[in-house]
């Protein structure tokens, strides 16, 4: 006899047909709706009422396919996020009517992301965009600013939170900071220049002089676009916040204002579904907080390969005792860090070295073979192994038990 799950199956199965039959949905718009004709599913499964999930599936898939072509129902926000994570937040306060797209896809590491000429056109329709700030958007900031339509709020999701310092996305910037022209520039005006990408690194000063100051001007009239909190998209500081739970909830608020503040014929809906993630977010950092007790206060001490996992470490009571690449991912950490890495790691007994996902990390490999330490997984964004915010966080936790608990 066939159980739920055969059920299940088939009404999916027609349910992509039908899909299909729609023609034209791109990935993204299909996606959210199937995701929620599953939920529905399992939920009428369980109460085992097949001919209310056949209607509920019936009435997804139509609104499906009578949506415009990036899923957004009339009069409802389009909204873009930098990352695959602040979509995630997004869509979980916007609702179904809402399309929430993100830019660097889950898996590709925000440090070296490349973007290309459609993301121009989808920041050109947004209605909201929704960024973390502290210069993590480094390598699609100059797109974001100079392609919004006049108006168009930019959230910075970690506005009003404290930043701790380091933990840069950056390409080698420091020494961008160095250059004589950079010196007489504001701070404001230097960091965005820097992080825009629009001052040219050393060796290349020369032949660049005439362009760099004309970048420089246009670094400028970027700048001045960005206002009030705005400017916190190019601040100094540590940017990876989210990985503390606490943090994401003020984020969630915060994406939950600006929803409100662009549309408010959906507030009461924004305001429920931030309140019932909330809530669950409260509880994952719960527990979070039960399991990470597993590991004895004398081995909470964590060595990870990029500099992401401060706001973690703090929030959970973890020292990041060292970073391989403690500035910028993208570098060659010295053979001398190496020795001295390898050399705490010994003295301090550390069983286990933390890799981050979406980074190649031979020289973290190295330092374990040499040290004996394990080398095991730690998420910064989502990717495989992290599909969902809360799948990422408590991987994490996973990970710091198994490797440092007894
Ligand atoms: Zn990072």
């Amino acid at each position: 006899m066939p159980g739920p799950q055969d059920f299940v199956n088939a009404i999916v199965g027609w349910y992509k047909s039908q899909l299909e039959r729609c023609g034209g949905m791109p990935g993204r718009a299909r996606a959210l709706p199937l995701a929620t004709a599953g939920r529905l599913l399992v939920a009428v499964a369980r109460r085992r009422r097949p001919g209310a999930a056949v209607a509920l599936v019936a009435s997804v898939a139509f609104l499906a396919c009578s949506g415009s072509s990036d899923g957004a129902a009339d009069g409802a926000p389009r909204v873009v996020a930098s990352t695959a994570l602040l979509a995630e937040f997004a869509r979980q306060v916007a609702g179904e009517d809402v399309s929430v797209t993100s830019i660097i896809p889950p898996g590709v590491d925000a440090h070296s992301f490349e973007p290309n000429p459609d993301i121009a056109k989808r920041i050109a329709r947004a209605q909201l965009l929704v960024v973390n700030g502290y210069g993590l958007e480094e390598s699609i900031l100059k797109l974001v600013v100079a392609n919004r339509r006049s108006g168009v709020p930019i959230v910075v999701a970690a506005a009003g939170l404290e930043p701790l310092a380091g933990g840069r996305h950056e390409d080698g910037t420091e020494t961008r900071h160095d250059s004589r022209e950079g010196r007489e520039q504001s701070t404001l005006s230097r960091i965005v220049g820097a992080v825009l990408g629009l001052v040219p690194g050393r060796g290349q000063d020369e032949a660049h002089e005439d362009e760099e100051h004309e970048d420089e001007e246009h670094g400028k009239e970027l700048a001045e676009r960005l206002a009030g909190e705005e400017r916190l998209m190019v601040a100094e500081g540590d940017p990876h916040f989210w990985l503390d739970v606490a943090h994401a909830v003020s984020y969630v608020e915060r994406i939950r204002d600006a929803l409100v503040a662009v549309d408010a014929s959906r507030a009461d809906g924004y305001r429920e579904r931030a309140a019932a993630f909330i809530a669950e977010l409260r509880a994952l950092d719960g527990e979070i907080r039960a399991q990470i007790e597993a590991v004895p206060a004398a081995r909470r001490k964590i060595v990870v390969f990029h500099d992401a996992f401060a706001y973690l470490g703090k929030a959970y009571g973890f020292t990041v005792v060292a970073s391989v690449l403690p500035a910028n991912p993208n570098k060659q950490a010295s053979t001398r860090q190496v020795a001295e890495i390898v050399e705490l790691i010994r003295r301090e007994r550390i069983p286990a070295v933390y890799a981050v996902a979406t980074l190649s990390s031979q020289v973290l490999e190295a330092i374990a073979a040499d040290s004996g330490a394990r080398v095991l997984p730690l998420h910064e964004l989502l990717g495989p192994g992290a599909e969902s915010y809360e799948a990422m966080m408590r991987a994490n936790a996973r990970a710091l038990v198994d490797g440092l608990g007894r």
